[in-house]
């Protein structure tokens, strides 16, 4: 007998028959003896909604109202699929993140889980081997709040809850059939990795790929969760994220991520004197802005010593990243602000990149070949990131997941 955590995400549970699709899967689960706990999202598109009637309201709205809205989607799939499952003859409850219950940190949109209580679903295992049915995506702050853990936060739910239960396998169903070298609906010939260590699926995650957030990957590093992904549709073995020592062969880049979601701002004519960029940054800072990547280089032109500033932040973060970038220009007497929407960031993944230096001049001059010019780079030991014009982004993860010789064959 084993412990399973189960999770569906949003087109798992897009309607009746796919609930029913899933109750069937958990059964399977069930018969076979197994413990079980599933973790669902809302039906697709409805958080999507919720977000978009949230907005409806005003621009300014409080994100403590905001989770008490947005966290309503993960509540009809718990009950349908409790009741689905009972209609089958497994013993089902429903939980919401206030029940269990999943406490997170005081934050509201994006808040990271703290302690999940799993005393009374433990209990109910050993009791009657009932299924929990739990909300994902929600929490309880300490000022017993609704909260929510961010977009696609019910895989980080799935992974917390298989941590507090010390389950045996967590399986997050989805609607593609495991991690691929990019996202399969970009690039048609991208294969499925079989394997994939905790570091590589980070990278992959926090540069865009969205088959599971990024908090989930680095709370399964960090607890040992046997994390695979899998569709619900399909039968297979899907994708195993697994430490690095499991896997037997390693190719020298394992993915290529993109993300839309990037802005980059530009200051020219920055004094050139100490304390600059902390000031600059620590403003940005205070306002929970993350600011990802970031130039300098000396200005051109006769007169004080100046450099000119560029960094990337998120789209969503760009209209408040620009207004204090503005009142820094009166303080600090910069020569001008300016921003660019129209980026996006391609990055090369791979563990093999430890070991093998020819990895960024492969994307350099791949990129070279298709006279793409790079704005920004940035790397690390196990990733090459840039900073490219929108336009180009098809073309470049095509050429560049070719180059990186993972296309699928014809
Ligand atoms: P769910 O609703 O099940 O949580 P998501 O839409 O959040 O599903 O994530 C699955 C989607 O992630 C896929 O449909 C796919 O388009 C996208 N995706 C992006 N990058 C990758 C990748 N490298 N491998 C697999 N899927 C990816
Ligand atoms: N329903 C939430 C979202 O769409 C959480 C999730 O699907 O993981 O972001
Ligand atoms: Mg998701």
């Amino acid at each position: 007998m084993a412990r399973i955590v189960m999770k569906f995400g949003g087109t798992s549970v897009g309607s009746i028959e796919r609930i029913q699709n899933v109750a069937q899967l958990v059964k399977g689960e069930v018969d076979q003896g197994h413990e079980v706990a599933v973790c669902v999202s809302a039906m697709s598109g409805e958080t999507n909604r919720l977000v978009e009637l949230c907005r409806q309201t005003g621009p300014l709205f409080d994100l403590r109202e905001y989770d008490t809205v947005v966290a309503t989607g993960e509540q009809v799939t718990v009950g349908l699929l409790a009741m689905t499952l009972q209609s089958m003859g497994v013993d089902a409850r429903s939980w919401l993140g206030w029940q269990l219950p999943f406490r997170t940190e005081d934050v509201h949109a994006n808040a990271r889980i703290e302690k999940v209580d799993t005393a009374e679903i433990e209990r109910r295992f050993q009791e009657s081997r009932e299924v929990a049915v739990m909300a994902g995506f929600q929490g309880v702050s300490p000022r017993n709040r609704i909260t929510t853990l961010g977009r696609g936060g019910s895989d980080t739910s799935a992974v917390a809850l298989a941590a507090a239960l010390r389950a045996d396998r967590c399986d997050i169903y989805t609607d593609v059939d495991g991690v691929y070298t990019t996202d399969p609906r970009m690039v048609p010939r991208a294969k499925k990795i079989p394997f994939i260590s905790y570091d590589e699926m980070l990278e992959m995650a926090s540069l865009g790929a969205k088959v599971l957030q990024t908090r989930s990957v680095s709370l399964a590093k960090r607890h040992n969760v046997r994390l695979r992904v899998l569709s619900s549709l399909e039968p297979g073995e899907g994708s195993l994220i697994c430490s690095e020592e499991e896997i037997v062969e390693q190719d020298l880049v394992s993915g290529i991520a993109f993300s839309k979601d990037e802005a980059k701002i530009t200051l020219l004519g920055v004094p050139d004197k100490p304390g600059t960029s902390a000031l600059i940054f620590g403003r940005l800072g205070d306002a929970s802005i993350n600011v990802d990547m970031i130039v300098q280089s000396r200005s051109s032109g006769d007169g004080e010593p100046a450099t000119d500033m560029s960094f990337t932040v998120s789209r969503a973060d760009l209209a408040r990243a620009v207004a204090l970038m503005e009142e820094i220009k009166k303080e600090l007497d910069v020569a001008e602000v300016s921003f660019d929407e129209s980026v996006v960031k391609v990055s090369a993944i791979g563990v093999g990149m430890r070991t093998n230096s020819g990895v960024a001049r492969r994307m350099f001059e791949t990129l070279a070949g298709l006279n793409i010019n790079i704005q920004t780079i940035t790397t690390s030991e196990i990733k090459i990131s840039v900073l490219i014009d929108e336009k180009f982004i098809e073309l470049a993860v095509r050429a560049l997941h070719s180059a990186f010789e993972l296309d699928a064959a014809a």
